[in-house]
């Protein structure tokens, strides 16, 4: 019974130890990454550049420029209005300072990066959003820049593919951002009316203004699987409604069945797809 009668002090801390150099083994931050829909843990590299979950197909966030990488012919982009002035329209305080570190911290200049490319050595106008910037969301220059794609898509007969990923309106702009969606819009109808064509993409998560205007104007929406796409919050409508949605409400595949896009295509069969539809509406030979 000795055993329960030790002294407290028997344990004798080394009076170096915090000075010692540590041996024990450590894991780079950036080779584990937890799949939000399956729950597994992958090693990176087991993903691919394309960025899908090998287990349930699960498309992971990606940016902008990695987008392109995997959407448009090597070296055929030209980046349009990247240089437009951000203004702070509400005085919202430290608004400018973030945008400065934003884009420092992305590389971007704002939360869309739009300009001129071939898919399939076909030309089109592309827009693509990016969601690490400010959640995606669309201030006065992101609805600047997508209305200008679409008037110089108009201007050159040229089809627009844009990739729409959102928090929806930027609060930080109040009334301004939530202009931009009637602007858009009519740029879109003025390119519809051309002509033209228009196809949009909605990657995870597709929301608020955004779904409420371009993303869902396409003459062709497609999505990537189990993507988000909503107008307000889930919990924000079961408040209002006062009933329980069903467990798949606001994803790609609800959507589908309801008949609000027209297909899901996983990220590795995009750009073939896309090379499809913009080679069936080609201009080519038309009247
Ligand atoms: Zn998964």
């Amino acid at each position: 019974m000795g055993l329960f009668n030790k002294k407290k002090n028997y344990i004798r801390i080394n009076p170096n130890r915090d000075n010692m150099p540590t041996t024990k083994p450590t894991v780079p931050d950036d080779m584990w990454a937890k799949c939000p829909n399956c729950k597994r843990t992958l090693y990176k590299k087991e993903m691919g550049a394309e960025k899908v979950c090998p287990h349930c197909g699960y498309s992971f966030r990606i940016s902008a420029w990695e987008r392109l990488a995997l959407t448009i012919d090597e070296k055929s982009f030209v980046d349009w209005d990247n240089e437009l002035e951000q203004k702070n329209p509400i005085n919202f305080p430290d608004y400018l300072a973030k945008i400065d570190k934003m884009r420092e911290k992305t590389g971007l200049d704002e939360a869309v990066v739009t300009g001129l490319a071939t898919i399939a050595e076909q030309p089109i106008a592309i827009g693509v959003m990016d969601a690490n910037f400010i959640m995606g969301s669309m201030g006065t220059v992101v609805g600047e820049k997508i209305t200008r794609l679409f008037e110089k898509a108009t201007e050159q007969q040229l089809p627009v593919v844009l990739f729409a990923a959102s928090g929806g309106a930027r609060m930080q702009e109040g009334i301004f951002s939530l202009m931009q969606m009637a602007k858009i819009s009519a740029a879109v109808k003025r390119h519809s009316n051309a002509g033209l064509l228009y196809i949009t993409v909605l990657t995870d998560p597709t929301t608020g203004g955004v779904t409420a205007s371009f993303a869902m104007e396409g003459d062709i929406i497609l999505a990537e699987p189990q993507t988000l796409v909503g107008f307000a919050g889930r919990r924000v409508i079961e408040q209002t409604i006062r009933q329980q949605l069903p467990e798949d409400f606001q994803k790609a595949e609800f959507l589908l069945q309801h008949g609000f896009i027209d297909q899901i295509i996983p990220r590795l069969e995009l750009k073939g797809r896309l090379a499809q539809l913009l080679d069936l509406h080609q201009q080519k030979g038309w009247c």
